[in-house]
């Protein structure tokens, strides 16, 4: 098949990463990404249907996007989405198809999922313990997802990484316990720097201060070497020696221990930033197009695709993708303690 132009921006970054919020609705209300009354929901007819969604993929797959992230709100409650991955997986092109999601119904799903297609799963768990849990989540139950957990792995998904976001004086007591479970049962962790999105409810605590605490308790943890823009948190074998800097690999920067059983990564949106090599694009619950995270701008693209013009779309992304700016102003509102996103704008919608 003949090349297609490849998507670049204004700053020669090519776009190969696509982020889809498949919806903006969940099961759970964690304090940090919604409010306790929920936030007003898209009616079903608003949502993005399958059918646009895989559109959209193949356009863009014939332009150089080749790895999906299935994102939401929770993906899971979307009836349906086995059909979608196994349909995403037979566009050519797309190389990578993974999913965030917060494990409560992922026992139930696990090996409908791989089955279609999925083998790689990000989990998102901010407490071991039950109480704790029920507090962040505001509803949730721990024993679900540790359920989910040890049904992905035996399922055979590979890498299962644990999304941690850590917020003072809520979880941060709990860093080593989260480095043992992740030994325990041989997973890659992921520390996330709490970003004040939709409101500001609490301080983060910075990757260097939870890597220094995890170095105090273990002494053969050390930086590992993961590929360039890969963000698979490498292999816990490629352990550096001693003292050498940890490679970042797209946005997460990775560490392991002489025993190889985990890897340990940080994602620091606030202590760093990493969008030199942005490669993303992400695709809305809504059926918008949005550039970054952390700027509001969000452009239409879900009444363009039903014309059924494949053309007249792709000239419409390249002429969104030339909005790009080359760096979020993230850091500067969050030192100031103001949230990043407007009021109505929360991460559920938007897919983090
Ligand atoms: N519901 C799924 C889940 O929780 O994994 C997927 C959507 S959720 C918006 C995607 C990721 O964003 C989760 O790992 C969640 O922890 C993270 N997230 C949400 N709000 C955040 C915030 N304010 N700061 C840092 N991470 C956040
Ligand atoms: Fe929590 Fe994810 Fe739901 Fe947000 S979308 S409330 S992070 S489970």
């Amino acid at each position: 098949m003949e090349k297609l132009k490849p998507l670049i921006d204004n700053f020669g970054r090519q776009i190969t990463y696509l982020r889809i919020s498949v919806t903006d609705r969940c099961n759970l209300r964690c304090v940090y990404c919604m409010p306790e009354s929920g936030v007003s929901l898209l009616n079903h007819d608003e949502v993005i249907s399958y059918e646009d969604i895989l559109r959209l993929v193949n356009i863009l797959s014939n332009h150089g996007v080749n790895k999906i992230r299935i994102t939401g709100g929770e993906p899971l409650v979307r009836k349906g989405l086995t059909g979608l991955i196994e349909n995403i997986g037979r566009i050519r092109g797309i190389e990578d198809i993974s999913m965030t999601t917060n494990g409560i119904l992922l026992e139930k799903y696990a090996s409908e999922l791989y089955n279609a297609g999925l083998k790689r799963i990000n989990i998102s768990l901010d407490s071991l313990k039950e109480e704790r849990f029920y507090k962040i989540t505001r509803t949730g139950s721990l024993k679900d997802v540790l359920a989910g957990i040890k049904l992905a792995k035996k399922t055979g998904f590979n890498p299962i990484k644990i999304n941690t976001v850590l917020i003072r004086g809520i979880n941060d007591d709990e860093i080593i316990d989260f480095v043992n479970f992740a030994k325990e049962f041989e997973l890659n962790l992921r520390f996330i720097e709490y970003m004040p999105i939709g409101g500001n409810i609490a301080e983060a605590v910075l990757s260097k201060e939870t890597e220094e605490k995890i170095m105090s308790e273990f002494d053969d943890f050390r930086p590992i070497e993961s590929k360039p823009a890969d963000n698979n948190a490498g292999n816990p074998a490629e352990i550096l020696p001693s003292g050498k800097e940890g490679v970042y690999g797209g946005v997460s920067r990775s560490f392991g221990f002489k025993d190889g059983k985990a890897v340990i990564g940080f994602i620091s949106p606030l202590s760093e930033h990493f969008c030199g090599d942005c490669n993303r694009l992400r695709l809305t619950a809504s059926g918008n197009l949005r550039l970054c995270l952390f700027y509001d701008n969000e452009y239409n693209i879900k009444n363009i695709l039903r014309q059924n013009d494949d053309e007249a779309v792709f000239k419409k992304i390249e002429d969104i993708i030339k909005l790009k700016r080359f760096k979020h102003n993230f850091n500067e509102k969050a030192k100031k303690r103001e949230s990043v996103l407007w009021a109505n704008d929360f991460m559920n919608g938007i897919g983090g």
